[in-house]
């Protein structure tokens, strides 16, 4: 991101997550009213990238309730924070879901780049669906600032902001309202790997410094050395998206000394190549695992498994927490 076409290219892989994302609901693999919404063109994707984000989604979702599970005797409630949120529409399908308790004592906060908050809320304000769980939307919810509009509802924020900038982005979450006592959840989906490593590790460092309870759950892809990684570094490159960080944490194990060293006492993750093949064992327990597994294997037809395992095996799902003693059940268990 050291110049602007650079940045443009990374803030446009967050349309490209909402396509994906978007054709994956409309072949079947999960439900997401919302995200048809933030899709312009509505081009095909291959059944791998289908399958791809339905793995994605599904252990972020997992995650995020087990982190929600874990906090709903928490009496000031709970906080999100969507480190480069995009065109993610999972603030609306937990409010859809109404599946915990606590999601009515939740705030949620996104940042990104100002454009693609001006983005997004000019689609909020087209779909008045969007505009039903954000309280006091449009008058008393919209905000002018120097960088853009932002949204500020009771328990929606959208913030413009540069996640390498960590002074400006703890001044906006003061100025916003966000109680650094009370479990906050981050979470950066492929979002960290982008960043240069020392301001991402800047990042992670104010997490731990200044909030009393910080979780996180990171998904990025991983392994760069072997050929299918080096093809994978060499394409995003060309596309001018170059996976920063990844040069300097290339390993899941790189990862959890990393998470350690800057203040994460529970670091768990588990490799997606490993979860798909559990896929089925760690779904919650109202959930029949294997009728999933079975319904997800048969709704596209699918002969590029080599590949498959190949792309599973070049991300992970990464969640720390601070305080270990809360953190070590809340983890994918399998
Ligand atoms: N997390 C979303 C999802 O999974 O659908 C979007 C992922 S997209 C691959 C990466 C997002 O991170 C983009 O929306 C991009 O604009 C945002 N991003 C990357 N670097 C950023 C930075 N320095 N400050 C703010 N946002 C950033």
């Amino acid at each position: 991101m050291k110049n602007q076409s650079n940045k443009e290219s990374v803030r446009g892989t967050g349309n490209s997550a909402a396509l994906c994302k978007f054709s994956s609901v409309k072949k079947g693999y999960y439900a997401d009213p919302f995200i048809q919404y933030f899709v312009k063109k509505k081009e095909p994707v291959e059944p791998i990238m289908n399958r791809g984000f339905y793995m994605r989604v599904h252990a972020m979702d997992r995650l995020i309730s087990q982190f929600l599970n874990a906090n709903t005797d928490s009496s000031e409630g709970v906080q999100i924070i969507q480190l480069g949120g995009g065109k993610d529409t999972t603030f609306w399908r937990m409010r859809l879901s109404g599946e915990n308790e606590v999601v009515n004592k939740l705030v949620w906060y996104e940042i990104d780049f100002p454009r693609t908050i001006q983005e997004k809320l000019r689609i909020i304000s087209r779909v008045p669906k969007l505009q039903e769980p954000i309280v006091g939307w449009p008058k008393k919810a919209l905000k002018k600032t120097s960088k853009g509009i932002e949204l500020h509802s009771p328990d929606y924020h959208l913030i413009c902001g540069d996640l390498r900038d960590t002074e400006n982005l703890h001044k906006s979450l003061q100025e916003h309202g966000v109680n650094f006592e009370i479990p906050t959840l981050f979470i950066s989906e492929c979002v960290l790997v982008y960043v240069e490593p020392n301001l991402a590790d800047k990042l992670l460092s104010y997490i731990t410094e200044t909030f009393k309870l910080p979780f996180l759950v990171m998904y990025e892809p991983t392994n760069p050395l072997d050929n299918f990684g080096k093809q994978m570094m060499t394409n995003l490159s060309k596309m001018g998206c170059p996976l920063l960080a990844i040069e300097q944490y290339n390993s899941i194990e790189s990862q959890i000394k990393r998470f350690k060293k800057i203040g994460f006492n529970y670091v768990d993750v588990k490799n997606m190549k490993l979860l798909w093949d559990t896929l089925g064992k760690w779904e919650p327990e109202n959930v029949d695992g294997q009728k999933e597994r079975n319904r997800v294997i048969r709704l596209e037809w699918f002969d590029e498994l080599e590949e498959w395992n190949m792309i599973m095996s070049h991300y992970f799902v990464l969640w720390a927490a601070k305080n270990d003693q809360i953190s070590q059940e809340k983890f994918i268990k399998i």
